[in-house]
């Protein structure tokens, strides 16, 4: 910690807050400006107390922390990019692009097998679909829960593809993580700790939505409550964020992605779907993510989106998934990234 205490105080005062910072645990390292006094508290700050009391302290100015606040998901803790395991044949972080693709909602066997084989041949390597729908408003689709949760255990057995769906709360983690192989938790709950808590526990892999206004240390923080509860396993999802904005449902923070690259070692997905909100985005946006070095994309598709029961605006169709498939490889490449069937 740093320490700045104001100008003009007595060496008394001074004194008696070096005294307190060894009385925490800490060794005061003073530093004489020509105005006023610096400290270096050193010591572990996972260890000893902390010193942010001091900011109540009237001749200490400001109190500033060295370390950051997440530890576990951080490059420090972990130099080298972690890759997630899904399956026998995915590992998502490593040199592949991995893309995640289906329906914002499972709304029938046809819809969901029909997706399911169309981004298969596509070049998807994991297939979504909600189940359990985080709604606006009460009066909209809910989603089909269980029956949902079994139609894509169905559409994993016929094609391959593991499954990504989000789970809504505590009370329906085991039962998601007896179907899914990625548990999504979704915008809405990024900051439902209990929940991160449960879903963690379950030990399947993790991705982990940004916040609708969430800052990315505040996104760290919660990817730290996967880790820190014995699940190494966690993606980090960019999904946009609320902004003034109104051409697009929300804005797709690409900066994000190699912020988040730089501080943590675990894997950056980006959902263009929810981020624009606009079907017609979504492909400028699957480049500038790969561009930006995302290790996965997350895609809204469906056979027909003009009559979706969710997100029907964004969703890309099976032909305009295809085309998009077709217009990544090249970018990937030059990225140093591969597609499958490149
Ligand atoms: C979704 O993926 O369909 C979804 C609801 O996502 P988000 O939580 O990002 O809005
Ligand atoms: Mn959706």
């Amino acid at each position: 910690m740093i320490i700045v205490l104001k100008p003009n105080i007595t060496s008394r005062q001074e004194t008696a807050v070096l005294k307190e910072i060894r009385k925490l645990g800490y060794r005061p390292h003073v530093i004489r400006g020509v105005e006023r006094v610096v400290i270096g508290a050193i010591g572990d700050e996972r260890t000893h107390h902390t010193l942010e009391t001091l900011t109540t302290w009237p001749q200490v100015e400001n109190v500033m922390p060295v370390q950051k606040r997440y530890k576990l998901v951080s490059r420090e803790a972990h130099p080298s990019d972690s890759t997630v395991r899904v399956g026998l044949r995915v590992a998502i972080g490593g040199r592949q692009l991995h893309i995640m693709a289906g329906p914002c909602s499972v709304e029938s066997e046809k819809q969901l097998l029909t997706t399911a084989h169309a981004v298969q041949r596509a070049g998807a390597t994991l297939l979504r679909g909600g189940a359990f729908k985080p709604r606006t408003s009460p009066y909209e689709f809910q989603g089909l829960g269980e029956k949902g949760l079994k139609l894509l255990a169905k559409a994993r057995a016929e094609t391959g593809l593991p499954v990504i769906t989000e789970l809504l709360s505590e009370t329906q983690a085991e039962l998601v993580a007896e179907y899914a192989d990625i548990l999504q938790i979704g915008t809405r709950n990024a900051q439902n700790f209990q929940l991160l808590i449960a879903a963690a526990k379950t030990g399947r892999p993790v991705l982990l939505k940004r916040g609708l206004s969430m800052r990315i240390e505040e996104w760290l923080l919660a990817g730290e409550y996967i880790l820190a509860n014995e699940n190494p396993n966690l993606l980090f999802c960019e999904r946009g964020i609320r902004t003034f904005e109104t051409y697009t449902r929300n804005t797709l923070d690409l900066a994000a992605v190699p912020i988040v690259k730089r501080e943590s070692h675990c894997p950056v997905v980006v959902d263009p779907s929810q981020g624009a909100g606009r079907s017609d985005l979504v492909t400028a946006l699957c480049k500038g993510a790969v561009a930006m070095g995302a290790d996965a994309l997350l895609i809204e598709v469906h056979p027909n989106p003009a009559e979706a029961w969710s997100d029907g605006a964004q969703q890309v169709t099976l032909a305009g998934f295809a085309r998009l498939m077709e217009e990544l490889r090249p970018l990937a490449a030059a990225v140093g990234k591969e597609l499958p069937g490149s």
